[in-house]
């Protein structure tokens, strides 16, 4: 017989390159198991799950003719290693299963965005790893359509044999398999029908297929309440100044962005990261226990800024009541409306992005918007501290450096805290210098835990790791001289709510406190800013766990 390229392999070859396909993509689990074998009792029945999954995907391989078993191997294969090398970078570097936030996470970030978090995140060794993974697919595919088959006796033999293992397997599965689909209540009025995570949707290919429907069954519910903002307008007119109460001209709300208090100075942390807050302390009402929902920016932020029941946009709530509203932010625009946090913010009057450039930037919008006449809302979204950190701010701020204590990764994000101290001083300033009725509202959407948890291991933030640094955001208003003097009472009250313990859940309705408004939709069991806010249970993380970290007081002023 001529040796072709097609044939350079014998059947031994064939059948190893096989097997290796199919148990390539147990790499992402077998790495958690053996970071922490705490739930190794689980690694047995995940393996045999992951085998029935990869047997199914390569057993057409098997039985095909040929040539369209080549092309099955070249296809799924490469379809297998892709997977595995997104739920395995995703693993090796947060020591983490993959999940549905990581999934939006990917799906609404942009090639900026992500080449700045695999610069953060893609260490040698990891890089290595996914090297490794690549490597071992590209080798498996490869020997495989350059090898000649079993005899077809041998190759059914081994197709019935997977086939039994399989259907005990899956049969197994559907008697004590748990809940498989879930249906999840995402208003009153609206469910999705999403697919549970269990043994059998761990391999890469099942885990990733299962996130993306869940991401696609949520996602497009968030777009259609924000693209239907218009047909709630109605629902959101009709805010009217609370009677004898002053409303602000300007209201100033930033929003910081992976920024955890405990490392603040205006906190207690030993590096004076926010010195010119500290020294403004007397004039801001710092709230010490107040955390994020999620440790993600979109569902943060989406959070916070959605009406609680059905997730429609709040700002009409306070356009129609005389306050032009603005988005300015510093982060990227994610474009074409079609991506959740540029379609939620459609209904401001005003949006503009200045596509991950200094947060000083915002100032002159902001200076614009200040000076203009009427009364004004500017939301302000900061890049503050998101990954990599030493983008985010310029050379000047370059004060801590690696040799002090946490090496060069705390540092860069202590100096990032630094400059968003600077950025914070100088917009109060501005509202300050104008000698009217305003405030600023300051919140991150959710923490990061820079060695905070594991001085030896940086966690960044994971919704199943759910540790409370990730959580943990600093938060606080300022109000000018004039906002105090007219709204006394209200101001005194804020000040006694400091140490609440406050979820950043519906914080429109705490704005709407601010604006001084009230609206049929207001409820002040839920802001933070009023006297009769009631404290409820905080869950944090996929697995509902309760959050019972301590307050972290305000070490400055009062
Ligand atoms: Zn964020």
């Amino acid at each position: 017989m001529r040796l072709t390229p097609g044939r350079s392999f014998g059947p031994i070859a064939y059948g190893g390159s096989w097997l290796a396909l199919a148990l390539l993509p147990f790499a992402p689990e077998t790495g958690l198991f053996l970071r922490s074998s705490s739930d190794i009792k689980y690694f047995g029945p995940i393996c045999y799950y992951e085998g029935i999954v990869s047997f199914l995907l390569l057993a057409p391989a098997l039985l095909l003719p040929r040539i369209l078993s080549r092309a099955w191997v070249i296809v799924v294969g490469g379809g297998m290693g892709l997977a595995t090398l997104t739920v395995g970078f995703y693993a090796a570097c947060f020591g983490a299963r993959w999940n549905l936030t990581a999934h939006a996470a990917m799906m609404q970030t942009n090639r900026n965005q992500a080449r700045e978090f695999m610069m953060n995140f893609a260490s040698p060794g990891v890089l290595a790893w996914m090297a490794l993974l690549a490597a071992g697919f590209a080798a498996g595919i490869v020997v495989n359509v350059r090898s000649t088959p079993p005899r077809g006796g041998v190759r059914l033999g081994v197709t019935l044999l997977g086939a039994a293992a399989s259907a005990y397997g899956i049969g197994h599965a559907i008697h004590y398999g748990g809940v498989v689909v879930r249906r999840v209540w995402l208003s009153p009025t609206r469910s999705i029908t999403t697919v549970e995570p269990s043994y059998n949707k761990f391999h890469p290919v099942t885990l990733l297929a299962m996130s993306h429907y869940n991401y696609r069954a949520t996602h497009q519910f968030y777009l259609k309440q924000y693209r239907d903002v218009a047909r709630h307008r109605q629902e959101l007119a009709g805010a009217r100044p609370i009677p004898g109460a002053v409303c602000p001209r300007l209201i100033v709300v930033v929003i910081g962005e992976s920024a955890n208090r405990l490392h603040w100075s205006l906190y207690g942390y030993p590096k004076r990261t926010t010195p010119r807050l500290d020294a403004e302390a007397g004039e801001l009402e710092v709230f010490s226990d107040v955390i994020c929902t999620w440790a993600a920016t979109i569902i943060s932020i989406r959070d916070m800024l959605t009406t609680t029941e059905d997730a429609v946009p709040s700002f009409p709530l306070f356009s129609q009541a005389g306050y032009t509203t603005h988005w300015f932010s510093a982060q990227f625009n994610q474009g074409g409306g079609d991506l959740e946090l540029n379609a939620m913010v459609l209904s401001c009057n005003q949006r503009m992005y200045l596509n991950g450039v200094y947060d000083e930037n915002l100032e002159p919008l902001v200076a614009r918007v200040v000076a203009a006449p009427g009364k004004q809302m500017i939301f302000a979204q900061l890049f503050g501290s998101h990954v990599r950190y030493l983008d985010r701010y310029p050379t000047r701020f370059n004060v801590f450096h690696a040799a002090d204590d946490g090496g060069p990764l705390r540092s860069s994000y202590d100096n990032s805290i630094l400059y968003t101290d600077t950025v914070l001083t100088d917009l109060i300033e501005m509202l300050r210098k104008r000698h009217e009725s305003s405030c600023l509202f300051y919140v991150s959407d959710h923490g990061e835990d820079v060695l905070d948890s594991r001085p030896d291991k940086y966690l960044f933030r994971d919704e199943s790791l759910a540790t409370d640094p990730m959580y943990e955001v600093p938060c606080f208003v300022w109000f000018s001289p004039e906002y105090r003097r007219e709204n006394a009472a209200f101001v005194a009250a804020v000040a006694a709510a400091r140490n609440r313990k406050y979820q950043n859940r519906a914080l429109y309705q705490a704005l709407l406190d601010l604006a001084r408004l009230r609206h049929p939709l207001y409820n002040p069991r839920d802001s933070l800013l009023s006297p009769d806010f009631v404290e409820r249970l905080r869950r944090v993380g996929v697995m509902g766990r309760v959050y019972r970290g301590a307050p972290t007081p305000a070490v400055y002023g009062h």
